[in-house]
């Protein structure tokens, strides 16, 4: 009895280990802010050899608005914001006065799914070393492994803890893995994109890279991992010379206006709400003013309800104020629409499943998730918006 229960336990480790060597590993980074042509800047030796060794995309697509929480739960979900929910870093329920920030854990605000929760059904560990979505308040729908969003953590000790992950024990090893670092976003608001400290930035988030495949290496993975760096959105320059002041438009009204810089609301009485679109409408300059029944559908901004049904967006390089003094203290800002340039990520991948020295055009970050989904041979859940065949020519044999 003894003998038989230890051959099945021999040949439970034997299937385990075989299903986990033939499993792929994906580790899916994140520079925050990380603007499409920051890696052209002849600074970045560690991307330029990712780029040699796999695909580089001309850029990345946001979703709409441009910004982290919503751009990550894109990437993540495959789905445009008004469907997963997340439309804003801060979100106000009006029907029950709720407010999500960057700090919210319900998982009530994040519909679709995430990468990690589709995977974890499958039967494939996952780990998160930070990502917007990754600490919901529901065990089910988080990675196996996460850790709480810390800003200052430092850098090299993220990277440690994936390779320490990477190393666990076959049953218990994460295939799926994300990781985050801010970086770039936090000085790109602070000197713009131009400046020599975004510079910086750059070089110090590529020789983390570099630090990253030394440590792939010393462990035996580096041709085993397959490595996607991404970013959220791109980092546009503002200036006080560009501000438009919305309160001073509609001064004849009583209204409230909500939000500044690259979107604003507007919420007023009823009566007052189409004669204060015709004032906005005949006075846009620099900017662009809908009513939430009449939102162009490119946007993918109007299905979800706790989108303002009256909405100003500022033109690219232009800020919203209340007033004109205007508290704008960043160089630099997101947030803006998806198809200016300047918005735009960063998408760099390398490792088995990738083609090798495959440059291409811009890439959608909603189509993240159906790749991910094929990479791993798994259902990609039926409501994405991402689409597999805008994305998988970049896979080897596609
Ligand atoms: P943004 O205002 O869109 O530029 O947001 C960037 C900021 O989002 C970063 O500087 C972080 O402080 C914050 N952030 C990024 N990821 C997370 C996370 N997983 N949890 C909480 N805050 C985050
Ligand atoms: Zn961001
Ligand atoms: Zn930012």
């Amino acid at each position: 009895m003894k003998r038989i229960m230890l051959m099945i336990l021999l040949n439970l480790i034997f299937a385990i280990s075989l299903y986990s060597q033939s499993m792929p590993y994906v580790l899916l980074i994140s520079f925050d802010g990380f603007r499409w042509d920051y890696s052209l800047r002849s600074i970045t030796p560690n991307l330029e050899k990712m780029k040699q060794d796999g695909v580089s995309a001309l850029s990345l697509r946001p979703a709409f608005p441009s910004l982290t929480f919503p751009n990550h739960y894109s990437e993540i979900t495959g789905m445009y914001t008004e469907n997963h929910g997340i439309i804003g870093n801060n979100i106000y329920d009006p029907f029950t006065g709720e407010k999500f920030s960057m700090s919210t854990k319900e998982s009530k605000w994040f519909l679709g799914e995430a990468f990690w929760e589709t995977a974890r059904r499958s039967g494939i560990k996952t780990a998160s070393y930070f990502w917007p979505g990754s600490e919901m308040d529901l065990d089910y729908r988080r990675p196996d492994y996460y850790k709480p969003y810390d800003h200052s953590k430092d850098y090299l000790e993220r990277i440690d803890t994936v390779i320490y992950w990477l190393q666990l024990p076959p049953a218990e090893r994460p295939h799926f893995i994300t990781l985050y670092f801010d970086d770039t976003d936090t000085y790109g608001h602070r000197y713009g994109p131009n400046s020599p400290e975004v510079n910086e930035s750059i070089a110090r988030l590529d020789s983390l890279t570099g630090e990253l495949y030394a440590r792939l290496e010393r462990i035996g993975m580096i041709d085993s991992v397959n490595v996607i760096i991404t970013s959220d959105h791109g980092m546009t320059e503002v200036s006080k010379d560009r501000v438009i002041n919305v309160a001073e438009i509609v001064s004849d009204y009583d209204c409230k206006l909500w939000g500044h810089g690259t979107m604003m609301s507007v919420q007023c009485a009823a009566e007052d709400r189409e004669n204060i679109y015709r004032t906005l409408y005949e006075n846009r300059k620099h900017f662009r003013v809908y009513l939430k029944e009449n939102m162009p559908s490119f946007y993918h901004y109007s299905k979800h309800p706790f989108i303002p049904d009256f909405l100003i967006f500022a033109d690219m390089g232009w800020s919203l104020e209340k007033g004109d003094s205007l508290g704008m203290t960043a160089k630099g800002v997101h947030g803006y629409e998806k198809d200016h340039t300047d918005m735009h990520g960063t998408f760099i991948a390398s490792g088995p499943v990738f083609k090798s020295g495959y440059p291409t055009g811009t890439l959608w970050n909603i189509d993240i998730y159906p790749l991910l989904c094929d990479i791993y041979n798994i259902e990609p859940r039926s409501n994405v918006d991402g689409k597999l065949e805008r994305i998988e020519f970049i896979l080897k044999g596609k």
